[in-house]
């Protein structure tokens, strides 16, 4: 049986070589019948909105330039009908080289999976991969070849906007998820009809933009850089993305577009990545404005040495690169590799032959907004929503309430649902509001109120009243505060991140109202709420949870789920503490809550503590941590040591836990963050139930970069941390490693 597989995989082994073979040869025979002027065209990717409206209305210039083969690529088309007519456009040039349509997919297409800050708060690596599958499946449908996802930019600063869009604050976590979303949109290869493209963005450490402000400065050691911002990209790569997007950010000084160092020298040859790197869109142009370049020309230039393949939208390919070649500041050879590495992918995609078969109106009729795609949705958003703190143990609400109010400009909201970056605008009617949902559980059996209390952004309290007095008739208040779906995303970032407007001032009005409250907050990014957190018994944070919103925050509401999502980013108490991130360094006057701050490293007005640490989250259920075992604690460096424990569900509801394995070196050279996460591992417990966990620690999470950026392991002592989150820290054992 054994040698059957063997031989099996081999020849699978085999063909799949056999097969990169003749698509190498298919391209090496397709590049040397190209001009320069051909070649140069599939670098230019234009964006399709001169070419969408009615095809009396389209801009005749584009689609001249596509029929002449100046094209490769456009963005922003989609549809399974002007795909194809796009595509015939392209098919009457010369060389007959298909486009690739690509479009920012980044949290489903029809149907709206949670934002990707919210998928992460899942932590739960299969419902991950299942949103961008689905979202894979739609879109490809529609005639996407290419999803702009994922970003998976570490970022420890939740003033910039653009957390949404990622995994968090955590290099190990961000890794499995970058993994996991790749899987999710790729499948099991390019070719599948049901998958598209990744582009993994934004090469590289743009979430690190000086004061969270957006397309800001990024200046950082190498150390941090190679420990905290590009472990992620590193696993995308290994996850066979496809492509990569370079970053609007320079990076001590060189535009990430214009960066040999991290194009070249790490992404193709370090990591051997064989796909292409599209810039974002018009940071080609943005080195001149960034006085990296002196103009379009010099841009161009500095983009294609640096490693730049193709040229979103700023044309200066398209302008110059011709001329450059031709005046010898270029090198052919670096044409023909980028022209090589996209017509790879147009092979791989299997559009040469047959250059619509992506384009596929009854495939799209039948995809989009599927009932199986929006119960994968209502799956995904239930596992993203966080109990942050539930101390009276108001929740889960009982079906049977009389009388509920649902208070707060977000109650009913269902545009906000979609959160940034959705796809589909003007389909709102198809997001369930946190209203819609709770009425669909209730029915007619209880009395729903509502009242919205004030706007998001309102700096009045003059509706207040009317809130006040529908929340003193009702016998328990959900209220629904946040941010708008457009106030967390690309350029949104904000130096205030509490609560907008008069927000907390409601929530204090009506918790004053004496009844029991539960407050849901949605926003795309950790916000800052001390007096919720303080006064309120219980909260959720419900980020933006696309199409299916309204329907899983009432299953967590009433209790059909139990929830068991975790901070995938530190919540500040002070915006004044940011950044803030569990895996800081040790200094050398280190603050002990509740010891004298004097010449200590803290502020003379906050401690340092988070309102809620990463990894945090609750149950409705409680999960004891025991029989805490090490196959070892005394190691040598090839070992490996093998961790158990119990975990017992103490309460009377099945539940899902995450649980947590950090590790700490003792002391070190340099010094080592006061804690990292390595592994987790999430699984649901029944009620009563003990599960036994297994860990393994390999050599590989014992190491880490030195200052030359050597990957190395250094014998000593190291504490191992089991925990429910980084600051519930449940379980401790010691260890050696030994030379
Ligand atoms: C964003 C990218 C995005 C691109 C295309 C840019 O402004 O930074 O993330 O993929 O636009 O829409």
């Amino acid at each position: 049986m054994k040698k059957i597989l063997i031989i099996f995989l081999c020849l699978n082994f085999f063909r799949a070589n056999a097969q990169q073979k003749t698509i190498a040869q298919k391209v090496d025979s397709l590049l040397s019948i190209m001009t320069l002027e051909e070649k140069v065209g599939q670098l230019n990717q234009y964006s399709g909105s001169d070419v969408t409206g009615p095809a009396d209305k389209r801009n005749v210039n584009v689609l001249a330039e596509i029929r002449r083969g100046n094209m490769g690529s456009m963005l922003n088309v989609k549809g399974a009908k002007i795909t194809r007519e796009i595509q015939q456009e392209a098919m009457k040039s010369r060389l007959k080289i298909p486009l690739l349509f690509g479009l920012d997919v980044i949290h489903g297409y029809r149907v709206t999976f949670p934002i990707p800050l919210a998928e992460a708060a899942s932590w739960d690596l299969d419902a991950i991969q299942l949103g961008a599958k689905i979202a894979a499946k739609e879109s490809s449908a529609a005639g996407l070849h290419w999803t702009f996802a994922p970003m998976v930019d570490i970022s420890r600063d939740p003033r910039w906007g653009r957390v949404m869009e990622g995994a968090g604050e955590d290099s190990y976590l961000g890794s499995q998820i970058a993994k996991a979303r790749v899987k999710g949109f790729q499948g099991n290869g390019l070719g599948s009809l049901e998958s598209v493209m990744a582009c993994v963005k934004h090469f590289a450490a743009y979430g690190a933009a000086v004061a969270g402000r957006d397309y800001n400065s990024v200046d950082m050691s190498p150390r941090q850089l190679w420990e905290v911002y590009l472990p992620p990209f590193k696993a995308a790569v290994d996850a066979g993305a496809a492509t990569f997007m370079s970053s609007f950010n320079d990076l001590n000084g060189i535009p990430a577009t214009g960066n040999s160092y991290l194009q070249r020298d790490i992404l193709k040859e370090k990591w051997g990545f064989k796909g292409f790197v599209v810039s974002d869109w018009g940071s080609m142009r943005e080195m001149v404005a960034h006085g990296y370049a002196k103009d379009g020309k010099e841009s161009a230039q500095m983009s294609i040495s640096a490693g730049s393949d193709m040229d979103m939208e700023s044309k200066v390919f398209e302008e110059h690169l011709v001329q450059l070649v031709k005046e010898g500041k270029v090198s052919l050879a670096h044409v023909n590799d980028a022209v090589s590495r996209i017509l790879h992918k147009k092979f791989e995609m299997g559009l040469f032959d047959n250059p619509y078969r992506f384009s596929d109106e009854t495939r799209e009729k039948k995809e989009l907004n599927s009932l199986d795609n929006r119960n994968s949705a209502r799956e995904v958003a239930k596992k993203s929503i966080i109990l942050l703190k539930n101390e009276t143990n108001i929740l889960p609400l009982s079906k049977s309430i009389k009388k509920i109010a649902l208070i707060g400009p977000l109650a009913k909201s269902n545009t906000d649902m979609k959160g940034f970056w959705s796809v589909d605008w003007g389909k709102e009617d198809q997001l369930v509001s946190l209203y819609e949902g709770v009425k669909n559980i209730l029915g007619t059996n209880s009395e729903i109120s509502y009242a919205k209390g004030c706007n998001i952004n309102d700096t009045l309290t003059t509706d207040f009243e009317q809130a006040i007095n529908t929340a003193k008739a009702a016998d328990v208040v959900v209220m629904a505060v946040g941010e708008a779906f457009d106030m967390s995303g690309e350029a949104k970032s904000r130096s205030d991140i509490g609560l907008p407007g008069v927000q907390e001032k409601l929530i204090e009005a009506i918790i004053a109202t004496g009844k029991p409250v539960v407050v849901l907050i949605m926003a795309g990014r950790p916000l800052v709420f001390n007096y919720t957190a303080d006064h309120a018994k219980s909260i959720l944070y419900t980020w933006w949870l696309g199409s299916e919103a309204g329907n899983a925050m009432a299953d967590v509401l009433f209790g059909d789920y139990n929830p068991s999502a975790k901070t995938p980013m530190t919540f500040p108490r002070a915006i004044g503490q940011i950044p803030i991130y569990y895996n800081h360094y040790h200094t050398g006057r280190p603050f002990v809550d509740g010891e004298s701050p004097n010449y200590r490293s803290t502020y003379l007005d906050i401690s340092n503590a988070p309102q809620y640490a990463f990894g945090h989250g609750l149950s409705y259920t409680n999960f004891k941590y025991s029989n805490l075992k090490l196959s070892t604690n005394k190691i040598y460096l090839n070992d490996t040591i093998k961790v158990t424990l119990d975990v017992t569900n103490t309460g009377s509801r099945d539940g899902e836990e995450v649980v947590q394995l950090y590790l700490k070196d003792q002391v070190a050279q340099p010094i080592r963050p006061v804690m990292e996460l390595k592994d987790f591992t999430k699984m649901m417990v029944k009620a009563g139930e003990t599960k036994t966990i297994t860990f393994v620690i390999e050599r590989d999470k014992l190491s880490f970069y030195n200052e030359k950026l050597d990957w190395i392991t250094q014998p000593g002592a190291f504490k191992l941390m089991i925990g429910s989150s980084s600051n519930d820290i449940r379980l401790t054992q010691d260890f050696d490693l030994l030379d």
